[in-house]
């Protein structure tokens, strides 16, 4: 909608009583680019990093996905731009990695899971984002989070990177690091995930297919698919808090948090940031600022 680009474009995400709210957009290639330049994002929540990975025929080196890190970093110019590390297993196969087939893909070897088991290829991975963090102001969020014990071990592993690096004299930025809190796992015992970590992002699309048993993937399930379950935004609403209780942010990265019949509670829970979609981010924008709590 032109009309609403000129009229929103460069203004503030704040409420008519002053609480301001980060928008801004998620990522799923490197075209998406101009799409969050022009809806005015005000950083990018949520880059889905595996697209690296499944565009090609083998792993891409640390140089390649330095220099794409790189790139979106400068092109943002200092707006804040949180990679997800490898989300891939479940839905997202690239036959190079030569996983086995699975009984239950979504519950099975994905993400956070194979980075901790074939650490050579996370490490390859945060060495480019570490490195391209001197470029600009780089986050890293960490996918499909269970457990502190995870957190634990991304740490020592992000050490040593980081150790790494030093010792060579290449040069990297502050890094917050976050995590995706996208199982009910993560959601129960978010306040001692919270003191762990800089900030949350809440994934409702797996949040909602764990919680309510739903395979995201079976459009055979759409009918029993209530995207407003109640068990859902009070899990959403248990991590915000818990995310506040320990002094850190939460957002929402997931494609509810686009959904904009509920945009108004997502702000009345305390929510700090949405993550969405480009096109989704002028109306939301819209919204919120039409909003008056006082
Ligand atoms: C989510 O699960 O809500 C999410 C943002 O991650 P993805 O959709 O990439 O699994
Ligand atoms: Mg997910």
């Amino acid at each position: 909608n032109k009309a609403l680009l000129t009229a929103l474009k460069g203004k503030e995400t704040i409420t008519a009583d002053g609480r301001k709210i980060k928008l801004y957009a998620n990522m799923g290639n490197v075209s998406d680019l101009a799409a969050v330049l022009q809806n005015d994002a005000e950083g990018i929540g949520l880059f889905r990093s595996e697209f690296l990975y499944l565009e090609k025929d083998r792993f891409p080196t640390e140089e390649e996905q330095f220099q794409i890190y790189k790139n979106v970093a400068e092109t943002m110019a200092g707006k804040r731009v949180i990679i997800r590390t490898l989300d891939i297993g479940a839905d997202k196969q690239a036959d190079y990695f030569q996983l086995e087939k699975e009984e239950n893909p979504a519950m099975g070897y994905r993400a956070i899971r194979i980075c901790l088991e074939q650490p050579e290829i996370f490490k390859t991975q945060l060495r480019a984002i570490f490195r391209a963090s001197a470029y600009g102001n780089i986050s890293i969020m960490y996918p499909m989070i269970i457990s502190k014990e995870e957190i634990k071990k991304i740490r020592q592993i992000v050490e040593e990177v980081k150790a790494d690096l030093e010792e060579l004299g290449v040069p990297y930025g502050k890094v917050e690091q976050g995590i995706m809190i996208e199982t009910p796992a993560a959601a129960v015992i978010s306040d001692e995930l919270a003191k762990e970590v800089d900030f949350f992002s809440i994934g409702t699309n797996d949040l909602t297919q764990y919680t309510l048993a739903i395979d995201r993937q079976n459009a055979k399930l759409d009918v029993f698919y209530d995207a407003h379950h109640e068990a859902v935004l009070r899990l959403i609403e248990m991590t915000v808090a818990n995310a506040h209780k320990a002094g850190i942010w939460a957002g929402i990265c997931g494609e509810l948090g686009a959904d904009t019949e509920l945009t108004e509670r997502f702000v009345n829970m305390g929510i700090d940031e949405l993550s969405v979609a480009p096109g989704c981010i002028l109306p939301i924008r819209k919204i919120v600022r039409e909003m008056d709590r006082a």
